[in-house]
């Protein structure tokens, strides 16, 4: 029989190659933006449109390349990098494989231009699908810039295949994020349809941090260092109380170079073990720097997973460092130097003399005069009473489930009680049918038995379905802020904020501005506490990630159990009687009480029957 194989034309083989190295625009993003550090640059400019699908281009201002390495450049296994295979064990640049730039070539359109320092003029290439279309002379800066245009126009499969403008623009942000991460010494910006998206001036690697998530960021870091002979670690961890649901911001840096880790983010998650609540993730942002010849980088072509030699020991230096930086963080005390003394003062106390507290006796008050005692005894009954219901008010305001209603039904119920003769005995009764067990669940009894209901869902039940109900009919009650409240976000945070912004003033919130990282907030719902906005916002915000809502009615309901999840009260909180009862009536006034809004059960009974069988 006649020989069959053959070996593969140049531009197939690319395009086989590029099959693994490119998988979607963000791709590009990463090898193009490699290549410019690679070239010693120290700034780099990233501009997209359409998610990538129609442009990626990356400028660079580094050491560009000669007219006959411009054209190499696109030839599969070209590299400056490496010459030997020996050099694979002492890597210090990003790319060594030679096969982004082919594998691009094959499945795009792609200009490229460049030039070198000394060099007077510089090289133009255009190359679309494996084919040169031309190469000339320009005249261009120093540096390399290269353009790559509608990705996959020969491959319609691979280009149906890519998903959306908004998720496709995810994977460029984090691309862009973890190499402008890695990279605090060199200046990035990115301009996405036109319009600066991140501009990051060389700086520290927590202003980077800082520049590319938000200004409130900042408070949240605690910084991480360890030197060691086989490893050394420095960076940040976020701090426990700020860990989301989301693995968002989880960055391994190795020498420099983004990497996925599975068994060091355990090392991590292992360090915050007892920190965090369940369900939670740690952030962190860790650069290790260890002795190339202890990595291998080549175990996959998109060099995100590395093969270290001795695991175990990464993972225990990793941990305690992790676990140290933590401890000390905890330990030391919080002190808020630029506190100014003035805002702890009521305002009408600011600038008065200190004056001594004067003690008046009544020296005819004689406790056996009939009159005397009683008059004085009611008043002090009436006053407890009044006092009772104001901290009723007060733990519930701070616990968020005062609204307007709430508070007049309390008003009134406890106005009865003071009129009625019989009041008193009425509450003691009213009071005794319930019982706060392990500040988790309220006991009552009910004609058939008992029942016993979970705090936290039934909460969640009866915020959810008043903020639905706001938000059908649009008509949340806000109540106006003293001072507006001024919060930062990443600009994918605001994003996310801005989208749901219509929804958010159903609920009673007032925006004064939403821009680029802030947004002013004037107006809050009334059963939200001023104190609370921001959590709500942020668990808003890792809700409406984990789970993109696509209808309008999906994302109401998103709003309304988000908010409801982020104000109930929580396992371990106590209740007064008063405010246990509260919740019990509300509760079963809901048109699903039966159910928390993630559908988890929020009581059972127990009935006589039942409990009678133990007995036996
Ligand atoms: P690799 O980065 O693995 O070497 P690439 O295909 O990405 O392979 O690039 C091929 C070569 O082209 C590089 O080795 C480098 O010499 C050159 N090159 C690519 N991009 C740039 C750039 N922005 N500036 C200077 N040289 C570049
Ligand atoms: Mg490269």
């Amino acid at each position: 029989m006649a020989d069959i194989i053959q070996l593969l034309p140049d531009h197939v083989a690319n395009q086989i190659a590029a099959g693994e190295v490119v998988q979607r625009p963000a791709s590009v993003v990463k090898e193009l933006l490699e290549n410019a550090i690679d070239a010693n640059a120290s700034v780099i400019k990233l501009i997209i449109k359409d998610a990538g699908k129609t442009l990626v281009q990356v400028i660079d201002n580094g050491k560009g390349m000669s007219t006959t390495d411009a054209r190499l450049s696109f030839e599969r296994h070209a590299t400056s990098k490496i010459r030997t295979a020996d050099d694979l064990f002492h890597l210090n640049t990003k790319g060594f494989r030679g096969e982004a730039l082919a594998s691009i070539a094959a499945i795009a359109h792609v200009e490229l231009k460049t030039k070198q320092e000394n060099d007077e003029v510089g090289n133009s290439i255009v190359i679309e699908g494996s084919t040169i279309v031309s190469q000339e002379v320009v005249v261009t800066p120093k540096g390399t810039s290269i353009s790559v245009k509608n990705l996959f126009f020969n491959i319609p499969a691979r280009r149906n295949f890519l998903k959306s403008n908004t998720v496709e623009l995810r994977h460029v942000f984090d691309e862009f994020h973890r190499v402008a991460l890695a990279h605090p010494s060199i200046s990035f910006a990115m301009y996405n349809n036109g319009s600066e998206a991140f501009n990051l001036p060389i700086s520290n690697y927590r202003q980077r941090i800082v520049n590319i998530f938000g200004n409130k960021t900042n408070e949240k870091l605690v910084p991480v260092e360890e030197d060691t002979e086989v490893l050394k670690i420095s960076g940040f961890v976020g701090k426990p109380e700020y860990a989301k649901k989301t693995r968002g911001e989880q960055y391994f840096f190795v020498n420099d170079r983004f990497i996925k880790s599975p068994y060091l983010n355990h090392a991590i998650s292992s360090a915050f073990e007892g920190l965090l609540k369940s369900g939670n993730h740690p952030s962190y942002f860790l650069n290790l720097t260890v002795n190339p010849e202890t990595i291998d980088i080549n175990i996959h072509p998109t060099k995100t997973e590395i093969k270290f030699d001795d695991e175990h020991t990464l993972y225990a230096l990793l941990r305690s460092a992790v676990k140290h930086s933590l401890g000390q963080f905890n330990i030391a005390p919080v002190l808020d130097f630029e506190r100014d003394a003035n805002l702890d003062t009521p305002y009408h106390f600011n600038n008065k003399e200190t004056s001594t507290p004067v003690i008046e006796v009544d020296r005819s008050f004689n406790p056996f005069k009939e009159s005397y005692a009683s008059g004085k005894q009611t008043t002090s009954v009436k006053k407890q009473t009044s006092n009772n219901w104001d901290s009723l008010y007060v733990g519930l305001e701070s616990k968020g489930t005062k609204t307007e209603n709430d508070f007049s039904e309390v008003h009134f119920e406890s106005e009865e009680t003071t009129i009625s003769a019989f009041a008193d005995v009425n509450k003691i009764e009213q009071t005794k049918t319930t019982y706060q067990l392990h500040n988790k669940y309220i006991v009552s009894t009910i004609k058939s038995g008992m029942l016993v209901i979970d705090q936290h869902r039934a909460h969640q039940r009866i915020l959810y379905e008043d903020f639905l109900k706001n938000l059908t009919i649009k008509e949340g009650v806000s109540q106006q802020l003293l001072f507006p409240l001024e919060l930062h976000f990443s600009s994918q945070e605001i994003q996310i904020i801005s989208q749901l912004q219509e929804d958010l003033e159903h609920t009673g919130f007032v925006f004064s501005n939403v821009s680029d990282e802030t947004i002013e907030i004037t107006g809050v719902p009334v059963s939200v506490p001023e104190s609370e906005v921001s959590i709500i916002l942020e668990q808003l915000i890792s809700d409406v990630e984990n789970e993109v809502p696509d209808t309008h009615f999906s994302a109401t309901d998103l709003l309304a159990k988000s908010m409801a999840k982020s104000l109930a009260i929580k396992k371990g909180q106590s209740l007064l009687k008063d405010e246990q009862e509260h919740l019990v009536n509300k509760l079963f006034a809901c048109k699903e009480p039966n159910v928390s809004p993630t559908n988890r059960t929020t009581f059972i009974i127990m009935s006589v029957d039942e409990l009678d069988k133990k007995f036996i």
